[in-house]
């Protein structure tokens, strides 16, 4: 077999191929290979190791892009010492994935509103995606109507099974989501239909008391809890609101700024007004 080897067809070939960062580079690096006398092969490794790495970048921007995270809640930005009980270790190792996600464990945060849940959990998530896995972070409310709109459609198998592919569905606030919404039995079909397979993330005001509101019955959030603590890691944030600390923290320091004022120029001030 002959093969015509037309140089000037490389763009649409590498198009083809799906190639865009051979596509980009190509140009200079045969110019530099040519120049510097390198082997064909070394050209051709060279141009396949950054292709394989900036596709592993896409995929992670396109896997933070679907997990819908909430923007700037990361670890990083988490500060750890305001919740002692957390443990950075263990929320550390939770972020490395791995085996807990291999085998569908659950997390599930509870505290007080304010106490930094739905951070954390987004601050997991974003590590998770980092590390090679596929997230959803959701609102419960949110997350019920889609599967109510789907029942209604007589989808709703399809719609579960379209959620599989997510290692991790963080259900975020889950007393918010009112059986008088509507019937909320939806819910507790993705908790059985993910049980020992897929995890599920939930953060809630108060551990289990009240879930009886969330539910449509009480046998039915019996089922629903046993199957979520069945094999699960349980993060208490039984600390003050860091909104209620800030706001707090805010206000000392204004009355700190407004006692530091110049005694002379409040004076002079309060004589101008
Ligand atoms: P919850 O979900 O428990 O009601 P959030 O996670 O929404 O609380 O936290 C409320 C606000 O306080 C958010 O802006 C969050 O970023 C911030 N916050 C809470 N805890 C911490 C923390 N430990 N370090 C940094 N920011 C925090
Ligand atoms: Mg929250």
């Amino acid at each position: 077999m002959t093969i015509t080897v037309d140089t000037a067809k490389l763009p649409t070939l590498l198009t083809a191929l799906r190639l865009p960062t051979v596509g980009r580079l190509w140009p200079d690096f045969c110019a530099r290979a040519d120049k510097e006398g390198w082997p064909a092969a070394r050209l051709l490794a060279a141009l396949a190791e950054l292709e394989l790495a900036e596709r592993e970048q896409r995929r992670i921007q396109r896997h933070l892009a679907e997990a819908r995270l909430p923007p700037g809640k990361t670890l990083d930005t988490f500060d750890f010492a305001l919740v002692p009980s957390l443990g950075k270790a263990r929320i550390m190792a939770l972020a490395e994935g791995d085996a807990w996600l291999g085998s569908g464990h659950n997390l599930l945060a509870f505290g007080p509103p304010g106490a930094g849940k739905s951070h954390a959990a987004a601050g997991l998530g974003h590590e998770l995606v980092r590390r090679g896995y596929r997230v959803l972070f959701t609102r419960t409310t949110d997350i019920v109507q889609r599967l109510q709109a789907a029942r209604q459609a007589l989808n709703l198998a399809q719609e579960i099974a379209r959620l599989d592919r997510f290692d991790l569905l963080i259900l975020d606030d889950l007393s918010y989501a009112r059986k008088d919404q509507a019937e909320t039995s939806v819910l507790f079909e993705l908790i059985s239909a993910r049980y020992e397979r897929r995890s599920i993330m939930i953060t809630a005001n108060q551990p289990f008391s009240g879930w009886d509101a969330v539910f449509p019955d009480k046998a039915m959030t019996v089922a629903a809890i046993d199957r979520l603590v069945h094999h699960a890691t349980i993060l208490e944030m039984n600390v003050e609101s860091y909104r209620r600390r800030a706001a707090l923290a805010a206000a000392t320091s204004i009355s700190d700024t407004v006692r530091d004022i110049d005694p002379v120029t409040a004076s002079e001030t309060e004589k101008e007004t």
